[in-house]
């Protein structure tokens, strides 16, 4: 599981995540909401040990990100997509899959080449493969990029508002995947805007405050009038988003 305890980070005298704690369990979607500067995207890279911590610790399945020789442990274990397409643009989708798999897995390249090819057909890319991320709208660089982190075989999958920068077409496509991951189990922690696609494929569902984690419930109970919805600042978000 990722365990985070007591986290908290600080930017330039500001505290941007103040006494996290969040457990995510094999099997579990997590979805993460709450305004722009609540500190999510912060928090999920702390999980992958892109920010230093300033207080309390992440582990992923028992791998402490704040020890550099557990740090590459952790991350094999979790693949994160970012908002912005972060694909490399020198190199072709398939070649984008099979970097790390070949490079830190030590994968052998025919296998590594089969298995992004396969991998690129599961998120209906199968024509798409050779060729480079300018070549490709960005609701597909987004699918590469869902199909680059599947790629390492991770037991997380963390994904930072992957839709954000994506038209309601590209949004609906790329969306249909995440649903498939959820329904094949695989682990999500879903930082999100899409508050009707996260009720529907979440099993909880967080709320974040200013660096504080106000609630964190079950999904059906996050939703609920006596849940999460009791909460005046989860009222407020969601009548804002919708
Ligand atoms: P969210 O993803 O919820 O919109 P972020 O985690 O990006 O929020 O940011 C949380 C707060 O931390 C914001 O006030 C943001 O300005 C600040 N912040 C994020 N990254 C940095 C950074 N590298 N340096 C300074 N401040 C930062
Ligand atoms: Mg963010």
């Amino acid at each position: 599981m990722i365990k985070i305890e007591g986290v908290r980070k600080v930017f330039n005298g500001v505290t941007v995540l103040d006494h996290i704690d969040l457990k995510v369990e094999k099997g579990e979607v997590v979805s993460i909401l709450g305004s722009s500067g609540s500190g999510k995207s912060t928090l999920l890279r702390c999980i992958n040990g892109l920010e230093k911590l300033d207080g309390g610790s992440i582990s992923v399945d028992g791998f402490d990100v704040a020890r550099p020789k557990e740090l590459a442990e952790a991350r094999k274990r979790s693949a994160t997509v970012f908002q912005l397409f972060n694909l490399y643009p020198h190199m072709t989708a398939v070649q984008n899959l099979m970097l790390a798999p070949v490079e830190v897995l030590k994968v052998p390249k025919a296998k590594a080449e089969a298995d992004a090819r396969a991998l690129l057909a599961s998120v209906g890319l199968s024509e798409r493969a050779d060729a480079y991320p300018a070549q490709l709208s960005g609701g597909q660089r987004q699918r590469v990029g869902i199909a680059r982190a599947l790629a390492v075989n991770p037991s997380y999958l963390l994904l930072d508002e992957v839709t954000s920068a994506l038209d309601p077409e590209m949004t609906a496509e790329v969306l249909r995947i995440l649903a498939r991951l959820a329904d094949e189990g695989t682990t999500m922690v879903f930082v999100t805007h899409e508050v009707e696609f996260a009720r529907t494929i979440s099993s909880r569902v967080v709320f974040l405050e200013k660096g504080r984690l106000l609630v964190d419930l079950p999904t059906t109970e996050f939703f609920a009038d006596d849940g999460g919805l009791a909460n005046p600042r989860v009222r407020q978000f969601l009548s804002n988003m919708s």
